[in-house]
């Protein structure tokens, strides 16, 4: 399995519009949105349009999108570039569905991705690799171990050959697809207990599935050892970055204050690095998710964005702020 050799870019910005779900079907909702041609996105009830990489409608598959703009990044980890795949959007867009999948019959970017890395190391004997596996959590600026539940607000430390390090965090040797899969399962299992409310916890933290890949080759004369970080996340709502409810409680304000910071910084670090005429400081270090993310943002890192949205009519501001937010990151 060779990567191709061409120029390549270092971000890439795409959006997938979901299908209409049961409750918008039923309320009758109405199509907020166009898609003239596979990189643009139209308003239906005005002239605003929008152009990305690539804009998935409806009936794309999470495969489909995976293969068009996921697959080369983790080739590219498994040759020792680090890389981030990010899932941005209100919730109920379609970040889960697009990063786990459906357990029925559409897998998510997780479990491709797993898949894509077995096939290429078992197709690559002159190599020797291990792979690592953390599952993280970023819910109020704290780091939290999803893959052990009693280690809560872990640091992050300067490391001097990552760069940035979770310290404590757990990292599990995986040797087969069921074993990273049985991890995903502790993980998700672990969030649920966390918290009271599952879908209010999931839709305010960010979800982090992390592998560390080495590699080495396994001839005497070339002894370079090759690591990558490959980082898998699915970022809290964003409707968190412009609702202030004058009800909202302390506790949710508290929330709020964070995923507006971290997604706010997250949104500042992207653009800022791809303006590279630009010298301006880039500021990691505001949030727990850019600075735990930075090595795999900057230099010869490849990250992707999907931003999520709503085909709904209803939709329509917080679908507009998601293609805001996409439009910064180009
Ligand atoms: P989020 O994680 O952004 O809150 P979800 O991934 O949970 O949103 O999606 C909300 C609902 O929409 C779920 O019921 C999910 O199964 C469904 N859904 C999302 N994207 C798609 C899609 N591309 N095709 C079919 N159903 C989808
Ligand atoms: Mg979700």
């Amino acid at each position: 399995m060779e990567v191709e050799d061409h120029k390549e870019e270092h971000f890439t910005v795409a959006v997938r519009v979901r299908p209409f779900i049961t409750r918008e079907i039923e309320s009758a909702a109405k199509v907020g949105w166009e898609l003239p041609g596979p990189t643009s996105i139209k308003e239906t009830n005005g002239e605003r349009m929008f152009i990305y990489d690539n804009v998935f409608d409806q009936s794309t598959s999470t495969q489909i999108l995976y293969e068009e703009i996921c697959e080369k990044l983790v080739w590219k980890s498994l040759e020792g570039y680090n890389g981030c795949i990010f899932c941005y959007g209100q919730t109920g867009s379609g970040k889960t569905f697009t990063m786990q999948g459906s357990r029925k019959d559409s897998p998510g970017i997780v479990p491709l991705s797993i898949d894509s890395i077995f096939t290429y190391i078992q197709q690559t004997p002159d190599k020797s690799f291990l792979l690592r596996c953390s599952y993280l959590e970023v819910y109020n600026e704290c780091v939290n171990d999803l893959l052990n539940p009693s280690l809560l607000n872990l640091q992050i430390q300067e490391d001097k050959q990552s760069g940035v390090k979770v310290v404590g965090a757990t990292e599990t040797v995986c040797t087969s697809i069921s074993q990273v899969n049985s991890l995903l399962y502790l993980g998700e299992t672990h969030k649920q207990i966390a918290s009271t409310n599952f879908n209010m916890r999931s839709s305010r933290s960010h979800t982090i599935f992390r592998m560390i890949i080495e590699s080495k080759s396994r001839s005497e004369a070339d002894n370079c050892l090759n690591v990558a970080t490959l980082n898998l996340i699915d970022l809290a709502g964003s409707e968190g970055a412009n609702v202030h409810g004058p009800t909202a409680s302390a506790h949710r304000t508290r929330e709020m204050s964070f995923i507006n910071k971290s997604l706010l910084t997250l949104s500042t670090v992207i653009m800022r690095l791809s303006d590279r005429t630009s010298n301006t400081p880039i500021p990691y270090r505001d949030s727990k998710l850019t600075r735990l993310l930075q090595p795999s943002l900057q230099g010869e890192s490849k990250v992707v964005i999907i931003c999520n949205i709503s085909p709904s009519l209803d939709s329509y501001e917080e679908s507009l702020s998601t293609l805001k937010f996409a439009q910064r990151a180009k």
